[in-house]
């Protein structure tokens, strides 16, 4: 409101700048009461800095694990989130390819707000695109961009990074860049690398006494950015008792929002991160994924079928539901 008004007093005659002048003065409780109300908002997430960083990261080409696109995506992320005030550490591990046997170096990103904070939330998503398109009817080993598959997760994160800085106690929150969640180049390549390693680990560090704080619960973002989004609800996500809660909490954030995006009901069974996550690393985890996208794993999986307003309704109904979080 303030910015708006400074906006019209520069584009107006002198005559237009006094007047508002002279309207502050008389009004001045009111102007003060006002710009307090504005300056206590919390940061609402954009829709529009988030597409930007979709944009910065389909311009780095394909990011398959272990690919120079990785790479610089890994430097464009870290960058990031350490100038808006995360730690990040790099949980590097590796694989063997199955068509060469040459180990693929590999690395998890966790990115930490509040580290001091014990009771913790996870917020992940995986950041490695498919190796190729191989649902594209023309060109199943052409170029794969993975803009929604991969990019909007990541891109979501990073537009959460200042609400989430800012957010008030006690919750912490850790967003979690999972490596290889795809990296399938043969029909029975395993999915999910990143996400088996880093619950694994976490699973033998609670083992041992060394984790030093817990996950509550977690939300996995994947596609969420189809500009015919249509969230319906994860069938394990649903079924397991852990879970469910977390689903009824952000759809009924999304119901009180007016978000129309998040559909109240259960749909598809997806093998994404979650799983590994509850079953290995005992993290209750929800998945947030949108399935019915045309484009899945063609060459196809681009911008233009994409949309700022997807990816701000969910960023808003995350940022919701974190807040709500006693
Ligand atoms: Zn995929």
């Amino acid at each position: 409101m303030i910015d708006h008004a400074v906006n019209l007093a520069r584009a107006d005659s002198p005559f237009r700048v006094d007047s508002l002048l002279r309207a502050a003065a008389w009004t001045g409780c009111l102007w003060i009461a006002a710009a307090g109300s504005i300056a206590d908002e919390p940061p609402a997430f954009s829709g529009a800095r988030s597409f930007k960083h979709l944009e910065a990261i389909a311009a780095l080409g394909p990011r398959p694990s272990g690919s120079p696109g990785m790479a610089k995506q890994r430097e464009l992320v870290i960058a990031h989130f350490q100038a808006a005030g995360a730690n990040v550490s790099r949980q590097a591990f590796q694989i063997r390819d199955r068509r060469t046997g040459q180990p693929v170096p590999m690395e998890n990103l966790i990115v930490e707000w509040h580290p001091e904070r014990t009771d913790r939330v996870l917020l992940g998503a995986h950041y490695d695109t498919r190796p190729f398109p191989d649902r594209d009817p023309v060109d199943p080993r052409g170029v794969f961009l993975g803009v929604n598959d991969g990019g909007s997760g990541v891109a979501v994160l990073m537009e959460l990074a200042t609400a989430v800085r800012d957010l008030p106690g006690p919750i912490g929150v850790d967003f979690v860049l999972f490596d290889a969640e795809e990296y399938v180049v043969a029909p029975r390549d395993p999915y999910c690398l990143g996400s088996n390693f880093f619950a694994r680990q976490y699973a033998a560090a609670c083992q041992a006494g060394t984790q030093p704080h817990r996950y509550r619960c977690g939300v996995i973002l994947d596609m969420v950015a189809d500009r015919d989004l249509e969230i319906f609800q994860e069938q394990h996500s649903v079924g397991w008792p852990d879970t469910r809660p977390i689903v009824d909490d952000l759809w009924g954030v999304a119901a009180r929002l007016g978000v129309r995006q998040f559909v109240p009901r259960p749909k598809y069974t997806v093998e994404d991160d979650h799983v590994p996550l509850r079953m290995i690393g005992r993290i209750p985890t929800c998945d947030v994924i949108d399935f019915d996208y045309p484009q899945w794993h063609t060459t196809a999986d681009t911008l233009e079928h994409c949309s700022a307003e997807s990816l701000e309704a969910v960023g808003r109904v995350v940022l919701e539901w974190l807040r709500g979080l006693e």
